[in-house]
C-alpha cells in the first residue's frame, strides 16, 4: 500500500511571531521554520505503518518555496522513501494546496493520503477535507487511532466531548489529531542517508493547476497584550468586580 504525506512548511511554533511594521503579513525575515507539528504526526503515522508491513512506500509532498525541501529531508530522515516538491513563491491558498495534492494523486495513485489536521500558520482546517471532495474519497478528520486492515481504515476521532470510531474504504483521506503518536527525533545517520534519497522538484507554473488565490490578505495584527491578573478577597468581592466593573454579570 502506498502512501502519500502532505507536510508544510511553517514557522517553528517555539518563535514568537512578529508583524510586519505594515501589518501586510506575519514578518518571517530570519524566523525559524520547521515542519507543521501535526504533518509531523501524519509522517510519523505513515512510518509506522510501513514498519508494521502495511504500508510498501510513503511518499512526502510538498507545495512551497525552494527552502521547503528542508522539511521534505526532514520527512526522507524520518523514515519516508521519496519526495516530491511542487515549487512555487506564491501564497497557495488551500483549495489550491488541494487541487495540487489532487495533481500528484492522480499520477501516484496511492491507497491512503495522510494529512495534518491543521497548518498553525494559517489554522485553515480545510485542506484535508477539500482535497477528500476533489477525489470523491471517504475522509476520517482529526484520528487519534488509525487501524488499516483487508482495505479498510478504522479511525477513532477526536470529536468535542468525546471519540468516535469510524470505518471507510481505501483510498481514503486522514487528518491526524495531537494524540495519534508521537513524532520521533530524526538521527544523525538518518538525516545523512536522507541526502541521498529522491527528492523530485516540480513547478506549480508547469502543472497546468489554477492556484489564482480567492482571497486577499488585508491586515495581521498581533493578539490584544493581556492585562495583569488580580487577586480578591472573597467570593463576594469577586462578584462585585464581574457585576460592577468588567460588567460581565
Ligand atoms: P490547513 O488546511 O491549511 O490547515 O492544512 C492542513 C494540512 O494540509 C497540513 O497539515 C498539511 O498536511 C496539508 N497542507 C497544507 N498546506 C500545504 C502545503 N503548502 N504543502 C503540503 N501540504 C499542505
Amino acid at each position: 500500500m502506498k502512501v502519500l504525506v502532505a507536510v508544510k512548511r511553517v514557522i517553528d511554533y517555539n518563535v514568537k511571531v512578529r508583524v510586519k511594521p505594515d501589518h501586510s503579513d506575519v514578518d518571517l525575515t530570519n524566523v525559524k521554520m520547521a515542519m507543521n507539528p501535526f504533518c509531523e504526526i501524519a509522517v510519523e503515522e505513515a512510518i509506522q505503518l510501513k514498519e508494521r508491513g502495511v504500508a510498501s512506500e510513503v511518499v512526502a509532498v510538498t507545495i512551497g518555496p525552494k527552502a521547503a525541501q528542508e522539511q521534505l529531508r526532514t520527512a526522507l530522515a524520518l523514515g519516508a522513501d521519496r519526495a516530491i516538491h511542487l515549487e512555487t513563491d506564491e501564497r497557495v491558498e488551500s483549495l489550491a494546496v488541494a487541487r495540487l495534492l489532487k495533481s500528484v494523486i492522480d499520477e501516484e495513485q496511492p491507497e491512503l493520503v495522510l494529512l495534518g489536521k491543521q497548518a498553525i500558520d494559517s489554522d485553515n482546517n480545510q485542506t484535508g477535507q477539500m482535497l477528500a471532495a476533489l477525489m470523491d474519497w471517504p475522509q476520517a478528520t482529526f484520528a487519534s487511532r488509525v487501524l488499516i486492515e483487508d482495505g479498510k481504515a478504522t479511525v477513532t476521532r477526536e470529536i468535542d466531548g468525546g471519540l468516535q470510531t469510524i470505518a471507510l474504504d481505501l483510498p481514503a483521506i486522514i487528518t491526524s489529531d495531537l494524540r495519534l503518536n508521537e513524532p520521533r527525533y530524526a538521527k544523525l545517520p538518518d538525516i545523512m542517508k536522507a541526502k541521498k534519497k529522491p527528492l523530485d522538484v516540480r513547478s506549480v507554473a508547469d502543472s497546468g493547476v489554477d492556484i489564482a488565490p480567492r482571497t486577499r490578505l488585508l491586515r495581521v495584527e498581533m493578539p490584544a497584550e493581556r492585562q495583569a491578573g488580580e487577586r480578591v478577597e472573597s467570593v463576594d468581592a469577586l462578584l462585585d468586580k464581574l457585576k460592577n466593573e468588567a460588567k460581565v454579570i
